[in-house]
């Protein structure tokens, strides 16, 4: 049986693909120091014959016994208002952490996946992004500390391909949503969805003139599984293209769940990507991969999540710190 080690496996993408794993028939052993994953994640796998859980933090050096055929880095604060709370172990988990996994892999002779990011292309002036665009990136930015290390964590892992030979994979994720996220990490879909469930007014940063576009993680999953089991080993974009701007991401939402909210406006934040939507000609030609999820189905499956929170969770306090987020 082939063994996996999955960072950050109490995350929101980390405890999915322990379930993807697990029901491809791996063994998981799965790592976090739960500074924003939650044990709830993972809960329902605690008595899997199969699943094994190691609480630990990767940027501190990593011990494991037995062999290890995989590891897909997926530890790292995903959100901007983490990227504030914690910025200092947010670049330590993608540069150190980084090296950590890549040392394992070159010891155990495992292949290696790590999670990268739309963020790598910063506020991009190509639109859409292709792998082969370098980005646009301000280092000292309030997501610097993400978006500095994640490039610096696929430096990394190229360097470690190319002069240890360690084979490697490299995904660029686009933003995806679904069960699991956590409500108060401030990204766009947990908090218009907090939102309306509190009653509360959604609010729009900026005009709302902003794209994104979301992938669902069960299509995300996907891709993932399909990239590490390619013979690809240079950057993959996985993400939906379908690019909607976030006021009228906010109006159908509202619609969708038929709330009551009205949409207001507060200040843009400082390197608020403008666009974002992955070209994802390669995912298609090289994994055979395309989102099957439409937007209104995976809005429907991840509200159905949220509501089903408890008060205490869905009344948590949001927004620590983060007027520091908006001031320029
Ligand atoms: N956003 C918003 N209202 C909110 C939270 C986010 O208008 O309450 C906007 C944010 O400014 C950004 C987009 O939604 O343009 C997506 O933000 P998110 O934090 O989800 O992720 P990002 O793609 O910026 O990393």
């Amino acid at each position: 049986m082939e063994r996996v080690l999955i960072t950050g496996a109490a995350g929101f993408l980390g405890s999915h693909l322990c379930d993807k794993f697990l029901n491809e028939n791996f063994q998981v052993t799965g790592m976090d120091n739960y500074i924003t994953g939650s044990p709830k994640n993972i809960a329902h796998l605690k008595s899997h014959p199969r699943f094994e859980f190691i609480e630990h933090d990767v940027t501190k050096y990593i011990n494991i016994d037995g062999k290890l055929d995989y590891i897909l880095h997926f530890a790292s604060p995903a959100s901007p208002i983490d990227y504030l709370r914690i910025p200092i172990q947010t670049l330590k988990v993608g540069s150190l952490g980084t090296h950590n996994v890549l040392g394992l892999a070159k010891a155990k002779k495992a292949r290696l996946l790590i999670a990268s990011t739309s963020e790598v292309y910063g506020d991009p002036l190509v639109h859409p992004q292709t792998e082969d665009y370098f980005g646009n990136v301000n280092p000292i930015g309030p997501r610097g500390v993400y978006d500095e290390a994640k490039r610096f964590q696929e430096a990394m892992t190229m360097a470690y391909h190319n002069f240890h030979g360690v084979e490697t994979r490299i995904v660029r994720i686009f933003n995806t949503y679904g069960p699991r996220m956590r409500l108060n990490d401030g990204r766009v879909i947990p908090a218009f969805m907090g939102q309306i469930l509190r009653g509360e007014n959604l609010t729009v940063f900026g005009n709302g003139s902003q794209t994104r576009s979301f992938c669902y993680i069960d299509d995300q999953i996907d891709g993932i599984f399909k990239l590490l089991f390619s013979d690809y080993h240079l950057p993959v974009n996985i993400g939906n293209p379908e690019e909607i701007s976030i006021l009228d991401f906010a109006k159908e939402i509202i619609a969708l769940t038929n709330g009551k909210s009205k949409i207001i406006f507060k200040e843009l934040p400082v390197n608020d990507p403008l666009q974002r939507c992955p070209d994802i000609t390669k995912a298609k030609k090289i994994l055979n991969w395309t989102p099957k999820v439409d937007r209104i189905t995976g809005m429907k499956r991840t509200f159905e999540y949220f509501k089903s929170l408890s008060d205490e969770e869905l009344y948590k306090t949001q927004y620590k710190n983060f007027d520091k987020y908006i001031k320029k």
